[in-house]
């Protein structure tokens, strides 16, 4: 992989409860509390974790939808964080985002045309109104989508095919990173399987990096370069992707990939079952914030906070976990190797 297109270091995002008569604050939802990764030019990394671990935070953060509590978003080697709306602009360009829901995002009153010549026009690409059709024309082209359809309304497409125009109007810029915010999670499986080929064949076409935000593990294991698993606003895992899939060293990651069905007959995983509930983010465990779930955990883990450090029994360089079971002896760490997301006989 080549240099980074972005790097997060320790992002932040504490949004204040307001409540009282006067509306002052009476604590804070810690959404992001202390995430560092970068994504290299032209590579996919994944973000994964439950609902409300703050994945999607972490998306609206890079793509500067709020101002963030501290840390650093450092895209192409420029600070863009503390940058004013006006010196943002130009770097807006560079980071476009697909969202989930194709209904939605959609301008219902904007007919594809204009969708796609919206951000062509903002950004001053087009050299003429003929550069402009013919740079609309080519979108068309790219998302496999016939070029008179650009006189259609959002509302005459099927889901995937509104997908399709979203992912043409984020490339209308001529980014280098879109972030992908379960871009497919509201599409049908063929459907799905369809937009993550496409999202794929651009990639290798363009040379673009995406961050793909996704719950779902079995698409994420398809076409993503590098994972990286989110607990209660914290990165608890990070890796390439068979090292990860094949050896998972978390005991949270264990416990999501032992969800993923296997694609091999009378091949099963051995499915782990997490009893508890999500802890609040306002309000998470001291120590390791998984410690109420996990079924490892010993008294360490109750009152130190692990750190994110490369894996003595990795597979690969590279595959960090944040757990102390690897401080352990070999024979006392059940993820010294790839137990719990095993196959085993059917
Ligand atoms: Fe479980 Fe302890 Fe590892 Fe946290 S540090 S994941 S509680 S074993």
């Amino acid at each position: 992989m080549s240099a980074a297109i972005l790097e997060v270091n320790e992002l932040k995002k504490h949004f204040p409860l307001k409540g009282g008569l006067l509306g002052s604050t009476t604590g804070y939802v810690y959404a992001v509390d202390g995430v560092s990764f970068s994504i290299a030019k032209g590579e996919t990394l994944s973000l994964v974790g439950e609902s409300g671990c703050g994945k999607s935070t972490v998306g609206k953060a890079i793509l500067r939808l709020f101002d963030i509590t501290s840390g650093q978003v450092v895209l192409d080697g420029k600070r863009i964080d503390d940058l004013s709306t006006t010196a943002l602009r130009p770097m807006r360009r560079r980071v476009q985002v697909v969202f989930q829901d194709p209904f939605s995002s959609l301008n219902p009153r904007m007919k594809v045309r204009d969708i796609l010549a919206e951000p062509i026009r903002n950004f001053g690409l087009a050299k003429d109104s003929k550069d402009l059709e013919a740079r609309v024309a080519k979108l068309m082209d790219t998302v496999r989508l016939p070029r008179d359809a650009v006189n259609r309304w959002p509302h005459e497409f099927s889901g995937g095919q509104r997908q399709r125009i979203g992912i043409a109007r984020a490339l209308a810029a001529e980014p280098d990173l879109i972030v992908c915010d379960e871009a497919v999670s509201a599409l049908d499986v063929s459907v799905k399987a369809q937009i993550v080929n496409l999202l794929q064949d651009l990639q290798q076409e363009l040379g673009l990096a995406l961050l793909f935000i996704s719950h779902d593990l079995a698409i994420v294991e398809h076409m993503t370069h590098r994972v990286a698993v989110m607990y209660l606003g914290k990165i608890v895992e990070v890796a390439p992707k068979r090292s990860l899939f094949a050896a998972p060293k978390h005991p949270y990651t264990e416990a999501l990939l032992s969800a993923v069905p296997v694609p091999m007959p009378g091949k099963q995983r051995e499915r782990i079952i997490l009893t508890g509930d999500v802890p609040s983010p306002i309000n998470p465990p001291k120590g390791c914030r998984f410690h109420t779930r996990c079924p490892y955990a010993f008294d360490r883990c109750r009152v130190e906070e692990p750190k994110l450090a490369q894996v003595p029994t990795a597979l690969v360089s590279g595959h960090v976990a944040a757990c102390h079971l690897h401080d352990r002896p070999e024979a006392e760490n059940p993820l010294a190797v790839a137990k719990g997301a095993a196959l085993v006989a059917a």
